[in-house]
């Protein structure tokens, strides 16, 4: 039950996972929680559409089953080093679980925003923050059609977060690295399963494949900006399909009527998180790179300690409590976030790595489990070195 001095009127800013799931299990116990999503179409973001299996469990514990279940699984990854180094891994068979998700970010972010609604929260579509005003210590927050009095204003806006930028809590990181994205088809069949793939390249830039389906494979590479200096979008996709056996084998190059995506942001810092009525989830609070593919796995966790911490105390003492509960759970994972973008920088430390992984197929899959979050980072890793 709310009390008196509680936070009861809410509103979220966003309608992706974060926004939707925190929007969902919020107003499942009383709050009175709007969500104000500025696009009013449903479309694909730019993004691998690949959800880890700790993201698949989160939901089956929720029992939201229903959402996942249409979607084809993803069983491991295939990791391919700069040399050509290639392994198969599978993630790990453990208590919690061990398969992944191709998910259709249209049909995905779309049933979150449904699941959003189940419990009464609104979503106004088509409409952003034009205002923003602090009043005692309620939020007066503004859209070009209506004006809106909060107790607590959760941003979920994602990377590139307005609010953020706002109230002067988005650092700015210059990344020099961009993400292009493409659908295309599997040149043949036999190179259709149900692993995604991670190939590092010789310069760096690592390319991201989910095998959505045989006509429809998701195709990432990220790379340094400059190279948009000498060669189109085009070009630089498949000078990477070209440069590397592996991916000439499953691709054509990219033709004509091929339609590439290009996200210039690949990494947020927040100098906030949580306090004084606000609070920021999923990719606002924070994102270092799509490397390790758990973004949405992050936004859905996050939004389940924001609305845990809340649900327990709706009041700063539950703000605090989500900052220091997110810190204490993301801790790890950034430093070894952090880790692996040092070991793509070096080739011979990616080599390495990918020939001590491929030795024992233990080894391969519980690099995968970190990856998939089946395991905390430090559990895994004392995995690979004392057990196998
Ligand atoms: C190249 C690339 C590949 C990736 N691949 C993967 C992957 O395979 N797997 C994975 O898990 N993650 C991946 N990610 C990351 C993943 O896409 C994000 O981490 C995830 O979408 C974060 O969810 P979110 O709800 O925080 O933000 P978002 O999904 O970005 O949602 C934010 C929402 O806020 C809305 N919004 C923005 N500004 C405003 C405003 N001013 N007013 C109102 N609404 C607003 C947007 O329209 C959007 O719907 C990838 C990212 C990139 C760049």
């Amino acid at each position: 039950m709310l009390s008196k001095n509680s936070f009861k009127n809410v509103c979220i800013i966003g309608a992706g996972p974060a926004g939707s799931f925190t929007g969902y299990l919020l107003s499942r116990k009383g709050f009175n929680v709007t969500i104000i999503e500025k696009s009013s179409s449903d479309k694909r973001k730019v993004c691998g559409e690949y959800l880890c299996p700790q993201g698949v469990n989160l939901l089956k514990k929720h029992g939201l089953i229903d959402l996942i279940e249409k979607y084809n699984p993803i069983h491991g990854m295939k990791i391919v080093s700069p040399s050509e180094v290639s392994f198969l891994s599978f993630f790990p068979k453990d208590q919690i679980g061990n398969i992944g998700a191709s998910v259709n970010r249209a049909i995905f972010d779309k049933d979150m925003r449904e699941l959003a609604t189940r419990n009464g929260c609104k979503i106004i579509r088509g409409a952003t923050v034009s205002e923003l005003e602090k009043r005692d210590s309620q939020w007066i927050v503004k859209t070009e059609e209506k004006e809106m009095l909060a107790d607590l204003l959760i941003a979920a806006d994602g990377i590139n977060s307005s609010i953020a930028q706002k109230l002067r809590h988005k650092t700015e990181i210059n990344t020099k690295r961009i993400a292009l994205h493409v659908y295309t088809p599997i040149k043949d069949n036999k190179y259709y399963s149900r692993l995604g793939q991670m190939h590092i390249l010789k310069d760096g830039s690592y390319v991201g494949i989910n095998p959505i389906t045989p006509e429809e494979v998701n195709l990432s590479i990220v790379c340094s900006k400059d190279l948009l200096k000498e060669m189109t979008t085009k070009e630089i996709i498949n000078n990477a399909i070209r440069s590397s056996k592996e991916l000439r084998s499953s691709f054509n190059e990219l033709s004509e009527e091929s339609q590439i995506s290009v996200s210039g942001s690949l990494r947020n810092r927040n100098s906030h998180i949580a306090g004084e009525e606000l609070a920021y989830v999923g990719d606002s609070a924070g994102f270092i790179d799509p490397l390790t593919g758990e973004g949405i796995f992050n936004a859905l966790q996050g939004a389940e300690i924001l609305s845990q911490s809340l649900i327990a105390s709706p009041n700063e003492k539950g703000l605090v409590e989500y900052k220091n509960s997110r810190a204490k759970y993301f801790r790890e994972k950034n430093i070894l976030n952090k880790i692996f973008q040092i070991v793509i920088k070096y080739r011979f430390i990616s080599e390495l790595i990918a020939s001590f992984l491929k030795d024992r197929q233990e080894r391969a899959d519980t690099f995968i489990g970190i990856i998939g979050n089946i395991y905390r980072p430090l559990e895994g890793i004392r995995k690979i070195i004392f057990n196998h």
